[in-house]
């Protein structure tokens, strides 16, 4: 079997999000973004397929498939996932999200031949896995988060994740540079929203990389004493020592890196240097296939790896682990003006990640990464062709 096109379908979709000054989407009036699929074709009808659904995935432009993918994969066996893999990643001009997406392409293509998922061809081992609510980030005061908390509680979550003030300052409710952050109107975040949930529900703070070193010390074991669970990405991810010396200084584990380029060789780097206790990926670095060397070295060092976002290739490899290893799906980002669970990208016939009242969230069944287009709403609103 040979590739024979590589092909970016453009298309217009209705949204609420809209762009800030602060790095996260708000909602408002509906309007149109662009919005992308990546399809790989072969001279023997099969095609695999990638798209974000309501995560931040979102396949490259087509003039970089046409000028960095497609040189490299066409009159290639898409079986050959692995050397297509190597040849990419050592190909300095291919960026890790786009191998992301091109992998991901290629495993859905094996799985839709196959007739199954690709969490079955990964190694099956769950059909659901515990979500946590990961909250978007200047929700409002104390009071209002803690109100949320009890919001998801309810919905079935038994964890949730805190983003509280993250570039935004919340005595004047503006946008902020971030430094200094604002570590303890964060901290009463954290304490009304325990409070407000009581001991059972697991929590977690996420700052966002934004915390200096002594800020995410101070929060750090303040946070401890509310019996969190992780603490995630609290400063800049390029600078390692400072991980290294906060994961040595405080009880909580310290989570990541969320952000860093280097698929696992950076991942192994940072547990070699014990800068974290909880590693971080997601297919943007690297794909399935890179993240699933990741967990295999995670794995053998038993080291937990909690898998960044939620999206079709990550709930493949939630599907293909053990909790010991991967124990939760992120769902989100939530507010509580908006139901999360009645927000289904227009392009889709299904969401990526239905959630039980229990908070288990369902892996999509396939064939390949189970992403069920509404073909009908994607050609009618097709751009460039
Ligand atoms: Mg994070």
């Amino acid at each position: 079997m040979k590739i024979t096109d590589v092909k970016v379908i453009s298309f217009k979709a209705r949204t609420r999000s809209h762009p800030t000054r602060w790095g996260y989407g708000e909602p408002g009036e509906e309007r149109d973004e662009i919005q992308r699929v990546l399809k790989i074709e072969t001279d023997e009808g099969a095609e695999g397929y990638f798209t974000g659904g309501n995560t931040y995935f979102v396949p490259p432009p087509a003039e970089v498939v046409e000028q960095l993918v497609k040189p490299l994969l066409v009159g290639e066996d898409p079986l050959d996932r692995e050397k297509l893999w190597q040849w990419m990643m050592g190909h300095r001009g291919v960026s890790e999200s786009v191998i992301g997406a091109v992998d991901c392409a290629l495993w859905d293509l094996l799985g839709r031949s196959a007739g199954v998922s690709v969490a079955s061809l990964l190694g099956g081992y769950r059909d659901r896995v515990k979500a946590y609510a990961s909250t978007a980030p200047n929700l409002g005061s104390p009071e209002v988060y803690a109100q949320h908390a009890i919001q998801c509680k309810e919905r079935g979550y038994t964890a949730y994740k805190v983003h509280a003030y993250i570039y935004w300052d919340p005595v004047n409710e503006e946008p902020a540079p971030g430094k200094p952050a604002f570590a303890k109107a964060d901290v009463e975040v954290c304490r009304a929203v325990r409070e407000a949930v009581g001991d059972d529900m697991v929590l977690m703070l996420d700052p966002w990389g934004i915390y200096t070193y002594e800020e995410a010390l101070y929060v750090g074991r303040e946070i401890e004493k509310l019996n969190y669970y992780w603490f995630e990405h609290p400063m800049d991810e390029r600078k390692t020592e400072p991980y290294r010396k906060l994961t040595e200084q405080l009880d909580i584990a310290i989570l990541g890196p969320e952000m860093e380029p280097g698929s696992l060789y950076t991942r192994a780097e940072w547990a070699i240097q014990h800068a974290s206790d909880m590693g971080r990926i997601d297919t943007n670095f690297g794909g399935i296939t890179g993240v699933r060397k990741a967990l295999g070295f995670y794995e053998s060092i038993g080291m937990q790896c909690e898998l960044h976002v939620g999206g079709f290739g990550n709930l493949a490899l939630l599907g293909s682990t053990s909790e010991e290893t991967c124990e939760y799906y992120e769902r989100g980002l939530l507010r509580p003006d908006e139901d999360y669970d009645a927000l289904c990208p227009p392009y889709l016939k299904e969401p990526c990640d239905p959630m039980d009242e229990n908070g288990y969230v369902h892996i999509p069944q396939g064939p390949g990464l189970g992403i069920q287009f509404d073909w009908d709403y994607i050609n009618a609103n097709l751009v460039d062709g």
